[in-house]
């Protein structure tokens, strides 16, 4: 099945001149690092290609080579195919609807669990690390050398969607593609140094309150934290300072799902759910109209900030009841600090 629409997919790429692509909205290092792989690999081989994401590049990503080549709408009139990666959901789509529609052919590459394919070619494989790792073995069948270029947008991909190679979905299939990504030349160091360790002083002190504010039931198997609109306002951040929050508070020690509720400006909830890889997230998110990973998953919910940490939290007390404690120690539940 999915050999054949591998070779459907290489004989379009071969075949076919202009190209549009597009990932989705709040793109991560997968998608940014996804589309750029596969444009630079279209380039290569002498087609024109424009990249949309009507949100821009993220400042995360904006050490990712040629992102200078994302535009916020397209240019051209029209493209022969529409290429959409790492995007499960028709409304996360970040390309206007009418420039996709106006193409001959839709493409869709993704790896997520809870992907809804309805484009023309659909390549889902959710045992995929990241989008970049498919898009990996796409590029080894192409008329391509992976350059440097190359490289390190696969590399930011994979690094990003295996939170640095440490993540449940870290497996030997990704670990073999990332090493020849370094022989090609992309630098771990210098990659994994802007994704998981630089901070801007807004991002640093947001994380400080968010993990201030944790709170926990569950005897500590559920542990969430709430950022509201206060809070972004006083300090001037936005989503882009809260980038892997959400990995601190699953961290905690005895956490088996942990939640980050922030508050938009849009009178949407955002909610990012993380488990230890036992409890599928993403089924919890999708009841709220989101998806994602079994490990990671998140979705927007309009409504009070209140009322969506009341209904999330509902739901995943219910989850984490069904089966009991997973370990015999017994967490103490923490405090609000604030
Ligand atoms: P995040 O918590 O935003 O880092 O997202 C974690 C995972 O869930 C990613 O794979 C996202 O693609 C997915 N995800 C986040 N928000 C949504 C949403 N509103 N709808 C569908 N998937 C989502
Ligand atoms: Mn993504
Ligand atoms: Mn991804």
């Amino acid at each position: 099945m999915s050999e054949a629409v591998v070779q459907q997919i290489v004989n379009v790429l071969g075949e076919k001149r202009t190209f549009l692509l597009t990932t989705h909205i709040h793109p991560d290092g997968d998608a940014i690092g996804s589309v750029l792989a596969l444009r630079a690999a279209l380039v290569q081989m002498g087609k024109a290609c424009e990249v949309v994401n009507t949100d821009g590049v993220p400042q995360l990503c904006s050490f990712v080579p040629t992102c200078e080549f994302i535009l916020a709408q397209p240019t051209c009139a029209r493209a022969d195919v529409g290429l959409i990666l790492d995007c499960s959901g028709q409304d996360r789509i970040a390309a206007p609807p009418e420039a996709l529609a106006a193409c001959d052919l839709r493409i869709i590459i993704d790896h997520h669990q809870s992907s809804q394919p309805n484009a023309d070619l659909n390549w889902i494989d959710p045992t995929a690390s990241a989008t970049g790792e498919l898009i990996y073995e796409l590029i080894k069948r192409l008329p391509v050398e992976i350059d440097a270029t190359i490289a390190t947008c696969l590399y930011t991909a994979l690094a990003t969607d295996t939170g640095g190679f440490r993540f449940s979905n870290t497996t030997p299939r990704v670990l073999r593609a990332a090493a020849e990504l370094v022989e090609r030349g992309a630098d771990p160091h210098k990659i994994t140094y802007h994704l998981f360790e630089e901070r801007s002083a807004k991002a640093s002190k947001i994380l400080g309150i968010a993990l201030s504010r944790l709170q926990q039931d569950c005897g500590g198997r559920l542990t969430w934290s709430v950022l509201d609109r206060a809070t972004f306002d006083a300090l001037q951040a936005d989503d882009d300072d809260i980038e892997n929050v959400v990995n601190f508070v699953r961290n905690v020690r005895g956490t088996e799902i942990g939640v980050l509720f922030r508050e938009g400006d849009d009178g949407r909830v955002r909610v990012s759910l993380r488990s230890n890889s036992r409890y599928d997230v993403s089924r919890i998110a999708e009841e709220f109209g989101g998806g994602g990973h079994r490990a990671a998953a998140g979705c927007r919910l309009r409504t009070t900030l209140e009322d969506a940490v009341a209904r999330v939290l509902h739901r995943a007390r219910q989850v984490l009841a069904a089966d009991g404690p997973s370990s015999p120690m017994n967490h103490q539940p923490l405090t609000m600090l604030s």
